[in-house]
């Protein structure tokens, strides 16, 4: 019950400014941040690259305000290819997109967001990787989905993130199961209303379930991003069902979750990838982690009680 809680916690500016002033915050943070800034995250890539993983890059951010702040998120993924590019990952260093951080909320947005989402994409390109839009809200889906078409027009290594949450995730799944197309499948992070998403988690995942039966059906490339134990076994064996050669889908988890199970499936042979998030604007992705897990949230509280 805490979960929708902290997440109606998460939009709101007043407890993002104590949250974020609150001097205790930063060592809990740090267990899901890489770091503030690219130098300091860097070392965290090439780490993850040596324990034989992958990772996706998220410069945090999201819900700008005005098309300044977006261009300036842009700036943000630039940079970042620039640091990618000397590291010499291709492929095995992506980059995770929210496009709300590029302006699409605006005014215009749905074209302000693309032009800066294609110039990450085409910046990626150049130096071999790819991005993958994550997904948001789901009043932003429409738009993303779009702007996602529109980016495999020319990149087709652009990747999508549904969220088995939502009813109108199956098919999604399946428009998206086709050839080279690359989609992780989520249970989904946002606090949304009864009328579009399952409230309940054992349905949430058996509607992802039934997604990943859709996605390692079909011809794409599908993105397992989860932790559930329960639900990487039954990928496993989907995938195998499917035919599916151990290199033909990947895992993903995020940073600073079930590390050692990283490893794990990492040392059986499979394509695993870390979502690394980094940067100075963690309140909204941090307080989704903390919402995942009652437990975070109490090992937030002690922080506070026990400094
Ligand atoms: P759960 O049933 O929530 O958890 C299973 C187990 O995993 C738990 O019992 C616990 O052991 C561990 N675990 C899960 N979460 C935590 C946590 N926060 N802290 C500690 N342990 C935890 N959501 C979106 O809405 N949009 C996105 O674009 C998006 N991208 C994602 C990318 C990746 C690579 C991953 C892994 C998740 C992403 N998510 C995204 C978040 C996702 O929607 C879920 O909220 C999150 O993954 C928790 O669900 P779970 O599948 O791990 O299962």
């Amino acid at each position: 019950m805490l979960g929708p809680v902290i997440l109606a916690a998460s939009r709101s500016d007043a407890l993002r400014r104590t949250v974020s002033a609150a001097p205790v915050t930063k060592p809990v943070v740090d267990r899901f941040i890489a770091g503030e800034s690219i130098t300091e995250t860097t070392p965290v890539v090439r780490a993850a690259a040596d324990r034989g993983l992958e990772v996706t890059l998220d410069v945090l951010g999201e819900d700008v305000t005005d098309p300044a702040e977006a261009l300036l998120a842009r700036d943000a993924y630039l940079r970042l290819v620039d640091a990618l590019a000397p590291l010499g990952l291709g492929p095995r260093a992506e980059m995770s997109v929210k496009l709300s951080s590029f302006g699409q909320a605006l005014p215009g947005g749905h074209d302000l967001a693309l032009k800066n989402a294609t110039a990450v994409v085409e910046a990626a390109a150049a130096i071999g990787t790819t991005v993958t839009l994550d997904a948001e809200d789901h009043t932003t889906l429409d738009s993303t989905l779009a702007i996602h078409g529109e980016l495999r027009e020319r990149f087709p290594g652009t990747g999508a993130v549904v969220q088995s949450y939502l009813f109108r995730t199956e098919e999604d799944c399946r428009a998206l199961a086709a050839a080279g197309s690359r989609v992780r499948l989520v249970k989904g992070a946002y606090k949304e209303p009864a009328s579009v998403a399952y409230q309940d988690k054992a349905e949430v995942d058996r509607a992802y379930i039934r997604c990943l039966k859709i996605l390692m059906a079909g011809t794409g490339y599908p993105m397992v991003g989860t932790h559930d134990p329960r639900i990487i076994a039954i990928a496993q064996d989907l995938a195998s069902r499917a035919g599916r050669k151990i290199d033909a889908y990947e895992f993903q988890m995020l940073y600073g979750i079930r590390a050692a199970e990283q490893d794990r499936l990492a040392a059986e042979g499979h394509r695993v990838r870390v979502y690394i998030a980094y940067g100075t604007d963690w309140y909204g992705y941090f307080m989704r982690r903390l919402a995942e897990r009652p437990a975070n949230l109490a090992f937030f509280l002690r922080s506070l009680v026990t400094r």
